[in-house]
């Protein structure tokens, strides 16, 4: 399974992303997770990433070409991979292209106002970028991450003020990006409109909808709607 999502920040992507993936065996690739991790062991690429994700802007292409084309080329990737946050841009998808075929874009479709609500309650953890939400899926212990008790923060790109600019600098990006897919038929749209609901039903209802075209996925799914709200 070779899959990417595409959604706007917010819409729940990497959520879904890190959820499926460990249930499918196949690596949740996320490019901005990847650069953190680079700059955080300050490597080359961390380094030379650093300045634009300082500003707000996208790292140029061929840094995160190089950067992903690493990141595929190892073993754990044989079977597939989740990716998230890449492709952003056409020569970025044009390159993947021909490096490996792409089975299926699931393409979140989330309204603004919806986005802006979530996005100024979330949370990510500063050491394995787990997402959290204050509001539908909270760290079990306050402040802590699940998964490796990280300290979990407030990401500056996440401050109210700043979401609005995201979004709109999102859907530039994007609408080449939906069109470039959809021209290949490997597209799916799932339109998630109801996210004051806890986060396991909307969990529900868009793994149901990948379901229907990755069947094998039936068992893993149970399984994965139960997790954000065990206590
Ligand atoms: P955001 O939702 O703010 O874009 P990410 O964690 O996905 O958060 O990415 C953080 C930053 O990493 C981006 O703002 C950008 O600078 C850089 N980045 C991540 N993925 C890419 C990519 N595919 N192309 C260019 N820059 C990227
Ligand atoms: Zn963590």
């Amino acid at each position: 399974m070779k899959k990417i999502f595409l959604g706007a920040p917010g819409s729940g992507k990497g959520t879904y992303a890190s959820r499926i993936a460990p249930k499918r065996n196949v690596p949740h690739i996320s490019t901005g997770d990847l650069f953190r991790k680079n700059i955080k062991e300050e490597t080359e690429i961390g380094t030379r990433a650093k300045k634009f994700m300082d500003n707000g802007n996208l790292v140029p292409d061929e840094i995160v070409i190089e950067m992903l084309k690493d990141r595929i080329a190892n073993e754990d990737c044989k079977k597939g991979f989740i990716l998230d946050g890449f492709p952003r841009t056409i020569p970025q998808a044009e390159r993947l292209a021909e490096l490996i075929d792409i089975d299926v874009v699931t393409n979140i479709c989330v309204p603004d106002d919806i986005i802006i609500k979530r996005l100024s309650s979330r949370v990510t953890c500063k050491d394995c970028g787990e997402i959290f939400n204050t509001l539908i899926l909270k760290p079990k212990q306050e402040g802590k991450c699940d998964k490796c008790q990280g300290e979990v923060i407030r990401r500056k790109d996440d401050e109210p003020e700043i979401i609005q600019n995201r979004l709109k600098t999102y859907k530039e990006q994007a609408a080449p990006l939906i069109d470039f897919y959809k021209n290949k038929g490997i597209l799916q749209d799932f339109y998630c409109n109801d996210i004051d609901k806890p986060a396991d039903e909307m969990s529900q209802k868009v793994l149901d909808s990948i379901l229907e075209f990755t069947k094998d996925i039936i068992n893993p799914i149970k399984e994965i709607t139960k997790q954000p709200n065990e206590e």
